[in-house]
């Protein structure tokens, strides 16, 4: 059998990642490919530390994406830090946190389990009562947007507390980036890991990552080499250091990271308030819409996070019925609940360049049909009026 050249589909991302890819971005990927030596392309690698630093909005010198997915930025974060025998606190409320805590054992590290419910946010009381339970404890992480749940948690208040206890913090970013405010330098965030597909709308496979003095410090002090050599930041920052002379480390993805630089450009274009202020409007007008139909948020009110909505599956309604049938017909893919939540959520994504007015439109219309030819006990027929009245 002859194989030809795959042709995907177009589909409507609005699951939790990879989000819709602005055309722009697909646009600067087939750009010429050039040495990742080449002087033009170091050009390009100092205005992507520039646009990362604006994006985490820091002045941190060790900004840069690490050329692999989400995963390996939090992987990056781990190995580096956490040194055998460190006692690290690990918040977990959904399924990130949990390979947190997969990275610290790894790591050599002595898991300090804070858990709370999935669906609810880190709870800053218990955090302190694990703080003074283990004055030895070296690093505090947590996972600021949870996207298996859809729930935000105060980051700025939890890297105020582990500073308290003399903790450096670990931040998961991944699902915030671009969506909400994630300020790095004014909360004091001491090493922060995200990804390319969520809210930055970049093809997958790249994770920014921002460390600031004191984690550069405990890094250079530390007394066993970093298992990874791949993720070594004394080695990757060879290459991605400053001035001319770079040492090759390993071969940069030159073509995902043009995609990366475009990403944000348009960030900045945009400017972060006004990407904040249109994920929140309409995160607003999708709940307008889900709430007319009679149908409820998994989250409270005031954690919930625009870009990322997880809504409970009807009664009697079948989970992956509905997600096919958008696929199928509306080629609309959103995401399946995860964990704790598998058949009793959905997961929709508004991020980026998929949080738009179109968008909820089309899935508002799309849900509302499908639901009421399977019977379910909604309110049909008013979704897409009730986001229309917030638009308008
Ligand atoms: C998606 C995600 C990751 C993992 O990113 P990958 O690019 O899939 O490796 C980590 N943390 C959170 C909160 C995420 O949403």
């Amino acid at each position: 059998m002859k194989i030809s050249s795959f042709h995907p589909p177009q589909r409507t991302l609005m699951g939790p990642g990879p989000s819709d890819v602005n055309p722009r971005i697909l646009e600067a990927m087939s750009r010429p490919t050039i040495g990742h030596l080449d002087p033009e392309f170091v050009r390009m690698m100092d205005e992507m530390k520039e646009l990362l630093q604006y994006a985490f909005q820091t002045k941190n010198k060790m900004t840069m994406p690490i050329s692999a997915p989400g995963s390996a930025g939090m992987e990056c974060c781990f190995v580096n830090l956490v040194e055998p025998g460190d006692k690290v606190i690990v918040c977990q409320n959904g399924v990130f946190g949990g390979r947190m805590k997969e990275n610290v054992v790894r790591s050599g590290g002595i898991v300090i389990h804070v858990d709370d419910e999935w669906g609810q946010a880190v709870n800053p009381t218990k955090l302190e009562d694990a703080l003074k339970a283990n004055p030895d404890a070296k690093l505090v992480a947590f996972v600021h947007a949870e996207t298996s749940t859809g729930v935000v948690s105060d980051a700025k208040l939890l890297v105020e507390l582990a500073h308290r206890y003399n903790c450096l913090t670990i931040v998961d970013t991944v699902t915030s980036l671009g969506g909400i405010p994630v300020l790095v330098d004014e909360w004091g965030i001491d090493a922060i890991y995200s990804g390319s597909q969520k809210c930055l709308s970049c093809t997958p496979g790249l994770s920014p990552v921002s460390f600031n003095k004191a984690a550069v410090d405990k890094i250079s002090q530390r007394k066993h080499p970093v298992q990874s050599w791949f993720l070594d930041l004394n080695l990757v920052m060879g290459y991605w250091g400053e001035g001319a002379k770079r040492a090759y480390h390993h071969t940069a993805p030159i073509n995902a990271l043009y995609a990366l630089h475009e990403a944000l450009v348009i960030l900045q274009e945009e400017g972060l308030e006004t990407a904040w202020e249109r994920h929140q409007k309409n995160h607003q007008a999708l709940r307008n819409g889900i709430e007319a139909m009679g149908l409820k948020f998994i989250a409270k009110e005031n954690e919930r996070l625009p870009q990322l909505n997880t809504v409970t599956i009807p009664e009697g309604v079948d989970d992956a019925t509905v997600r096919n049938k958008l696929l199928q017909d509306y080629n609309l893919e959103i995401g399946a609940g995860l964990g704790a939540l598998a058949g009793k959520a959905w997961r929709i994504g508004l991020m980026g360049h998929a949080s738009n007015k179109t968008n909820v439109l089309l899935f508002l219309g799309a849900l509302d049909s499908i639901l009421t030819g399977a019977g379910a006990n909604i309110n049909s027929g008013v979704a897409v009026q009730a986001a229309l009245d917030y638009y308008a």
